[in-house]
């Protein structure tokens, strides 16, 4: 359910209104648009009947959201989410850029690769020190190694930092390193650490899983969202079908789809979504013409010796290439990149 607020409304008419629900058994979350506040009623919604709040001063409707997600949804929150990642924003009209490595390896790998994806006009720096590998025998990344590694760049290149945690025991520390925490595809439905990431202060890079339809990526935000993080960015990173020729097939139907239902965030990753690294840019082109908030891109020194997914990664000379061409995809749809 939720409730929106007269025009004329004060920020005491809201917290009135916020005190009534908390007495109810309900939680009450607080979303102040440039017209409107709007605030959502998560829990029991059978606990109250909808005069108990419509008769409220300066209540000006009780709309029940039939969609299983509350928080995530159009409904809630008109206006499109801007998510900022250490100062940069992220929803907005500027399409951000993140590129790196798949896996940080080394010094040496991660600093050269940093340098050259900012030289191109990345804004943040990707790279994964805690790797969910298909195989216990491949390279399951540096760990804390790894992240000091990352802090390093930032504090070398100015770019904020995005990595991938995946379990809840490690969400503090990978915390202190980041500037966002990237949910990979196989932890999408990992409730705990979904939980254990909406008590942070930090943004949250959350992937879509190979399988998860529309409602359960959606439903993985409302976790985010339900438990006190609001600062959520979705990524479609490609999903399972029985097609051979790619790792994955880019769904990039979900892009505008999830404009028209979520007012949060979409980036693409082309390069999971395809894992071919002759498919980036032309999936790359398309998402941007789809209607995505950034790309994430996996860049490589020399992909011929990467330790994690060098068939889908470019070359820092791709990289930079690439950015040329998309920049008339984003003029072209009334965009620039960031
Ligand atoms: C990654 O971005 O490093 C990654 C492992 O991606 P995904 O979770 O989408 O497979
Ligand atoms: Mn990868």
């Amino acid at each position: 359910m939720i409730i929106v607020m007269s025009s004329r409304a004060t920020e005491q008419d809201a917290q009135h209104v916020c005190d009534r629900i908390k007495q109810l058994g309900l939680t009450p979350h607080l979303s102040k648009g440039t017209e409107r506040t709007i605030i959502g009623v998560i829990g029991d919604e059978r606990l109250i009947k909808k005069e108990q709040l419509s008769l409220l001063p300066h209540v000006e409707s009780v709309i029940n959201i039939l969609k299983p997600y509350k928080l995530a949804s159009r409904e809630f929150r008109r206006e499109n989410t801007i998510v900022d990642v250490a100062g940069v924003k992220i929803g907005g009209n500027e399409i951000v850029m993140m590129a790196g490595p798949c896996s940080v390896e080394s010094e040496e790998q991660l600093m050269s690769t940093a340098q050259s994806v900012k030289a191109a006009g990345a804004k943040l720096l990707r790279g994964g020190a805690y790797k969910p590998r298909t195989s216990p025998y491949a390279f399951q990344g540096l760990g804390e190694d790894g992240l000091k590694l990352l802090a390093r760049a930032r504090e070398k290149t100015g770019m904020g930092i995005v990595t991938e945690v995946m379990e809840s025991a490690e969400v503090d520390l990978v915390a202190d390193y980041a500037d966002m925490l990237q949910v990979g595809a196989r932890n999408m439905q990992n409730t705990k650490l979904l939980r254990s990431l909406s008590k942070i202060k930090k943004p949250v890079l959350l992937k879509r899983n190979f399988s998860a339809t529309l409602n359960e990526f959606l439903m993985s935000a409302e976790y985010l969202l339900s438990g006190g993080n609001d600062q959520v960015v979705l990524c479609e990173r490609g999903i399972r079908t029985f097609v051979e020729y790619t790792r994955n097939t880019l769904d990039l139907n979900i892009v505008p789809v999830v404009k028209q239902l979520s007012h949060l965030p979409i980036i693409v990753d082309p390069s999971h979504g395809t894992g071919r690294h002759d498919l980036v840019l032309p999936m790359s082109r398309a998402a941007i013409a789809a209607g995505a908030d950034g790309l994430m891109i996996e860049v490589h020194p020399k992909p011929a010796e990467a330790f994690s997914d060098g068939d889908q990664s470019l070359t820092p000379e791709v990289f930079s290439q690439l950015m040329k061409e998309i920049q008339a995809v984003a003029l072209a749809v009334g965009r620039k990149l960031g």
